[in-house]
Parts: C-alpha cells; sequence; structure tokens
C-alpha cells in the first residue's frame, strides 16, 4: 500500500501531530479510531507536575476519553470521564468537547511509582479499585450518564467494559504512555468496535488480532507507525477505508468569568462572608492550574446579582 492511504483527511500537515484518525474496515462491520496524544500527555505532565505513575495514568485516561469522545457531533457536547477509586491517585477528572480539545487532573499528582515488572509501570496499583463515569451531555433534556466497576485500574481495561456494558458496544481498547527521565516518548491509543450486523466471523476476526499479540502502541510509534498505519496493521484488512481526521489538543477554556459564575453558586451566605476578608480570594482552575483573583468589591458585585 502506498503511503498516500495515509494520508487521510482532516489530519494535521504534520503527522508527528496529536490527532484522531477513523476508519471502517470488514465491510463496515468495525469501526476503528485511533490517536497520537503526546502532546496532550505532556502538557498534562507540566501543567500537574505528575509522577511517572500518574503521568502515565492521566495519560491514558485523557487519550481513552478522547477516543470514546469521537463520536460527539454538535458544536456544544460534552463529556465528562470520572474515575473514583481508593488507590493512592484517589482519582481523575476528564472533559472533552466535540472539537477535539480534553482538559483533565488527578487528585494526586505525585504518587511513587510501582512496576509490575522492570519498565512496566503497575498503573492499576495507583488508581485501586472504584468506578468509572461517563457523563455524555448532548444538548438534550438530560445527560447521558453511564457508570461501571472499575476492571482493572490499568484504564484500557476498564474503558473495553464501559463500553461494553453501559453502551452495548464490544470493543477493543488499548492504550499507552512510554517516558524515560526527559519527559513523554510516545502516547496514543486505538478503540476497534464491532457495528450492528457484526457477523460471528468478523467477532472471530476482531478478538483473534486482539489476543494474538500485537504490539504496545507506544512502541510502534515509536519504530514511526502513524494512528493510521497502526490500525491498518491491527486490521490486515486490504478494504480498509480511512473516513476522516482531525487533530486533538490540551486546551482549558477556563476564564475569570466561568470562574465567577462558580463563586457566585455558593451562594449567598457564603459569598458575605468571602466579601469581609479585605483581601479577597484566589481561586485556581483545577485543569489548568490558572489563578483568578477576586477583589473584595468583585465578590459583593456577585452579591448584587
Ligand atoms: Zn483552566
Amino acid at each position: 500500500m502506498s503511503d498516500d492511504l495515509y494520508r487521510v483527511k482532516g489530519m494535521p500537515e504534520d503527522e508527528k501531530d496529536d490527532h484522531i484518525v477513523r476508519a471502517v474496515a470488514l465491510g463496515g462491520h468495525v469501526k476503528a479510531v485511533a490517536i497520537r496524544s503526546k502532546a496532550i500527555v505532556s502538557e498534562a505532565q507540566k501543567i500537574h507536575n505528575t509522577s511517572s505513575v500518574v503521568t502515565a495514568a492521566l495519560g491514558r485516561f485523557l487519550t481513552g476519553s478522547l477516543l470514546i469522545a469521537e463520536n460527539m457531533k454538535n458544536e456544544d457536547d460534552t463529556q465528562t470521564t470520572i474515575i473514583r477509586a481508593d488507590g493512592p491517585i484517589g482519582g481523575m477528572t476528564c472533559v472533552c468537547d466535540s472539537k477535539g480539545h480534553v482538559r483533565g487532573y488527578p487528585l494526586e499528582n505525585d504518587v511513587p511509582s510501582t512496576y509490575h515488572k522492570p519498565g512496566k509501570l503497575n498503573v492499576g496499583a495507583a488508581v485501586g479499585k472504584g468506578t468509572l463515569t461517563v457523563i455524555r451531555d448532548l444538548g438534550l433534556r438530560e445527560p447521558f450518564t453511564g457508570m461501571v466497576e472499575l476492571m482493572s485500574g490499568e484504564i484500557a481495561e476498564d474503558f473495553t467494559y464501559y463500553l461494553a456494558s453501559s453502551e452495548q458496544t464490544p470493543s477493543v481498547v488499548a492504550l499507552g504512555v512510554s517516558m524515560d527521565n526527559s519527559g513523554v516518548l510516545e502516547a496514543g491509543g486505538m478503540m476497534i468496535q464491532l457495528m450492528p450486523g457484526a457477523t460471528e466471523e468478523d467477532i472471530d476476526y476482531i478478538e483473534k488480532r486482539a489476543n494474538g499479540g500485537f504490539p504496545d502502541i507506544t512502541f510502534l510509534m515509536e519504530e514511526g507507525f502513524s494512528p493510521a498505519k497502526i490500525l491498518d496493521l491491527f486490521l490486515g484488512d486490504p478494504g480498509i477505508e480511512f473516513t476522516d481526521a482531525y487533530p486533538v489538543s490540551y486546551h482549558c477554556p477556563c476564564s475569570k468569568e466561568r470562574m465567577s459564575e462558580g463563586i457566585a453558586a455558593l451562594g449567598k451566605a457564603e459569598l458575605e462572608k468571602l466579601s469581609e476578608d479585605p483581601d479577597g480570594i484566589e481561586t485556581q482552575c483545577h485543569f489548568c492550574n490558572r489563578k483568578y483573583r477576586f477583589g473584595r468589591d468583585e465578590i459583593k458585585a456577585l452579591l448584587n446579582n
């Protein structure tokens, strides 16, 4: 196959830039989505100053959240994913919009790393036991909320289980973050989904590919494979059809105005108390750590609204 096949419509000019690519295969019975998220995970590591195991956990969580957010269509759709668990990280929250933006934070950023074996961070131990919640706000009257128990806390398995049990979509999800002392080397993932109409044969085929020792995503990326090439390698279907691609990035839309809405929501009694402090208050955004200062007069103004 020529490399032109991998120049998918919507892809960033430099395929090394973070993006998602989508394809269909096996006669339309399989949807396949892959992502490179190296810059996103590096940015999250920088913002939250995370230790290795937290970088891996949060990086996988941001990457997986973007993968399952790929089907949001409307301008204002958002998806919030939340892990609450009893491991030392405590939990993570991540928000995606329909424009490929993601932001997230861990409850604890500095957790000592343990390993399954040399070089294999034990993310499951750092996350622990708990739940994965997905809230999709698609502009309908009620947001859709699904919650599952964590399977292993290794994140990819947890998303797989969520998709199968909460959204009735049998899927294969793989996620990876690799790093060394200098920072994040590669990050990415893929999601393979069986569409309605998939035959027993299709299911067998995908299961065999998934269980056949397919290499780690980050290994392939380090070897120069783009997300599109990884999908092609995994599916092994000459009829694969790449439908589109789009850039993804870490982006926090916070502003002083949005913050003031949060403060106003504290209620009258709390605002009155805050307005007595001559220094005013300073709030910090969980997602990007930007700080916002509100003087006494500004708090009083919120009281009068
Ligand atoms: Zn922010």
